[in-house]
């Protein structure tokens, strides 16, 4: 599209999420017909964070909305990395439990990556363990992070050709950045990953024919960040609870403010809504854009190391 003539095109997260929950409940029901058992998903959530507690109970509901059985093992703040371990380990043993997901961050005192190793390869369906982590970038089949994975489903479905094009990556994580740059390039982009000692971020980010945006700074991605026409996908999410700041961000937009005023708050992405507008070709909502892709693919991970368990194998192979 011509910057400036147009609205961006919608990225809709939702509508594709669903599409991608109906084909896991499909898959899970043929599963269940033929072999007489459910894909089980189980999530260990170690304190009472509100915000964790939150995501977890949708993951299980989801999870059992698609004809899943799924579990929640609760573990107190204050319990011990051995218990946390031990919990694992059962949950490995289990031929019921096909997927297992240890929801970050966990408190301090306990070292999220000797837990992450703890887990199976093959139930490790967050697409973590070093293992998965290798495998992805060594082009075998691997569980891949469900962030990253929702995106890249997003531009495929949405017809978004990635052969040949720079994609940007403004991340490094090892939830984020890091996976989503490994997946482009196996979609045959070219690929650039920015971090906070990049220089000049802005006129580097400006090269992407698509922009990835997994900063986790609230509208960090203006305008000067964004070529014309471009992909513009924004992993952020940030709780924006005063006028001002929504004006700033969305201008007059009333469901925004009304949500503000009603509800207390409303949600905003690493890029700036307004001025990406202004330049984006295509471009997710926050919220309803990669939010809810995320628990999507969780769902088709789980799936998938359920069929891997029924025909012997290892799991992502
Ligand atoms: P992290 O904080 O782990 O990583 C942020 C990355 O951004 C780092 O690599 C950091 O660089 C880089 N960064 C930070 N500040 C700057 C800057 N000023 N300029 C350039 N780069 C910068 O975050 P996550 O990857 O876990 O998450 C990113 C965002 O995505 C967050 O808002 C999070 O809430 C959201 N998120 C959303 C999900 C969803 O389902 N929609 C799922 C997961 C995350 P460096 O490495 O140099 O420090």
């Amino acid at each position: 599209m011509t910057a400036g003539t147009e609205r961006p095109r919608i990225l809709d997260g939702k509508s594709t999420a669903k599409q991608i929950r109906a084909e896991v409940a499909e898959g899970c029901a043929e599963l269940t017909s033929r072999h007489g058992f459910k894909p089980g998903l189980t999530v260990v959530l170690v304190g009472e964070d509100a915000a964790s507690q939150i995501y977890v109970r949708n993951k299980q509901k989801a999870a059992v909305r698609a004809g899943m059985e799924s579990s929640i093992e609760r573990l107190p703040l204050d319990a011990a990395e051995s218990r946390v371990l031990e919990t694992v380990a059962r949950l490995n043993d289990d031929p019921a439990v096909h997927g297992i997901l240890v929801q970050l961050p966990l408190p301090g005192g306990i070292d999220d990556q000797k837990v992450i190793r703890s887990i199976a390869r093959h139930k490790d369906v967050d697409g973590f363990h070093p293992e998965n982590v290798g495998r992805l970038w060594t082009g075998l089949d691997a569980f891949v992070p469900c962030t990253p994975a929702g995106v890249v489903e997003l531009l495929r479905r949405n017809e978004i050709e990635l052969r040949g094009k720079h994609a940007v990556v403004i991340g490094r994580s090892n939830i984020v950045g890091k996976p989503m740059a490994a997946l482009l390039l196996r979609e045959h982009c070219t690929v650039t990953v920015c971090h906070s000692r990049t220089v000049d971020l802005p006129a580097v980010a400006a090269r992407g024919d698509i922009l990835v945006a997994a900063v986790g700074r609230m509208a960090m991605v203006t305008e000067e960040f964004i070529r014309p026409g471009a992909a513009v996908v924004d992993v952020g999410i940030h709780r924006v609870e005063d006028e001002a700041t929504v004006r700033e961000l969305f201008g007059d937009d009333a469901a925004r403010l009304a949500a503000v005023r009603e509800r207390g708050s409303t949600l905003a992405g690493d890029v700036h809504p307004l001025q990406a507008r202004r330049r984006a070709g295509w471009l997710t909502p926050v919220p309803g854009g990669v939010g809810p892709l995320t628990i999507a693919l969780l769902l088709r991970n789980t799936l998938q190391a359920a069929r891997h368990a029924v025909q012997g194998s290892d799991g992502a192979r």
